[in-house]
């Protein structure tokens, strides 16, 4: 049967500003705040928004690539399997919950013979692994020893109120705040680490380590605060009094999630064994919506150019061990 799980991480980086909202309006200082951790502070994107879009951008693939199977008839395809699940008045429409259908299976399914299937792959939340802040020396990429354990690797404990960087230096402005720099101390240097996850070059040698705590200070005082208006539908014209103000994660941020592909041996939906025959088959699903995660993008405020983000690596990280079964359907 083999492990009944495996991890896989995936490494991207905002091509535009992100704005994934809370969904309550005027909290805080601004009108439209983003999600944050609630323990350290540190905006992050739900596993809930992932799953949503990677849904959709899964279904548009194999629709495209169904519609060009029948003589270039744009037929629709497992059409209902995209969106939210339930079917309408007469018991129509709805996710088909074949157990063929790749979008049902790997995304999970709200009805069907067995009565609802959570799905094979589970997203993480999005966490930074490197923020872009502004100084006096152009943009400098921080991390931190928590960001860094996002990927398993452990770097040393660093002092409060330090920047720590390739080599000792004058005191640099992290945004605001103005810093000094220390050269790295021994197992602390990011670079290699960096270099394994595929990040840009130009960042990683732009890199800084501050501490866990300055690091949600910096993050949370740099973010892009926008004002917009809102517009009336029927008007076309500006609301009165329709301004308002929204956070966003700046372009060039490095994010890490994690996708859990659950074994396909170990469910069935009805009565037949599932198509895809592994964890690895449910992973290759799930990257399907990669390229248009950096076309379409993620979260609000996508018509106001914001949220595409471009995948820079994937890896698998875990297998679990037979018995340590998550669970099943
Ligand atoms: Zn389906």
């Amino acid at each position: 049967m083999g492990a009944s799980f495996e991890r896989y991480s995936v490494v991207g980086m905002a091509v535009d500003p992100i704005h994934v909202g809370t969904g309550g309006a005027r909290l805080g200082r601004v009108d439209q705040s983003i999600v944050r951790d609630p323990v350290t502070r540190v905006p992050k994107i739900p596993g809930s928004s992932f799953a949503g879009v990677y849904r959709a951008y899964c279904a548009m693939h194999h629709e495209l690539k169904a519609s060009r199977e029948v003589n270039g008839k744009r037929k629709p395809y497992y059409p209902d399997c995209a969106g939210q699940g339930q079917p309408g008045k007469q018991g129509k429409g709805g996710h088909c919950g074949k157990p063929d259908c790749p979008i049902c299976i790997v995304f999970g399914f709200a009805r069907g013979t067995g009565g609802g299937f959570t799905g094979l792959a589970a997203f993480s939340d999005a966490h930074i692994l490197l923020f872009p802040v502004a100084t006096r020396e152009g943009p400098v990429w921080i991390t931190c020893p928590g960001a860094m354990r996002l990927v398993s690797i452990e770097l040393p404990d660093v002092a409060e109120g330090t920047v720590y960087r390739a080599a000792d230096g004058l005191p640099l402005n992290l945004g605001w705040l103005l810093l000094p720099v220390r050269g790295y101390i021994e197992g602390q240097d990011p670079r290699p680490h960096l270099a394994e996850l595929e990040i840009p070059e130009f960042i990683r040698e732009h890199s800084a380590v501050v501490s866990d705590k300055l690091f949600s200070h910096i993050v949370n005082s740099n973010l892009e605060v926008r004002t917009s208006v809102a517009i009336n539908p029927e008007t076309g014209a500006a609301e009165d009094g329709a301004l308002f103000t929204y956070e966003a994660l700046p372009r060039s941020t490095v994010f890490l999630w994690e996708v859990i592909c659950k074994n396909p041996k170990h469910f069935k939906v009805g009565d037949a064994a599932l198509k895809v025959e592994n964890p690895k088959e449910v992973f290759d699903v799930v990257t399907k919506a990669h390229p248009y995660l950096e076309c379409l993008g993620i979260g609000g405020m996508g018509t106001r150019g914001m949220g595409r983000l471009r995948v820079l690596a994937t890896d698998k990280r875990q297998s679990s061990a037979s018995e340590n079964a998550p669970g099943g359907a």
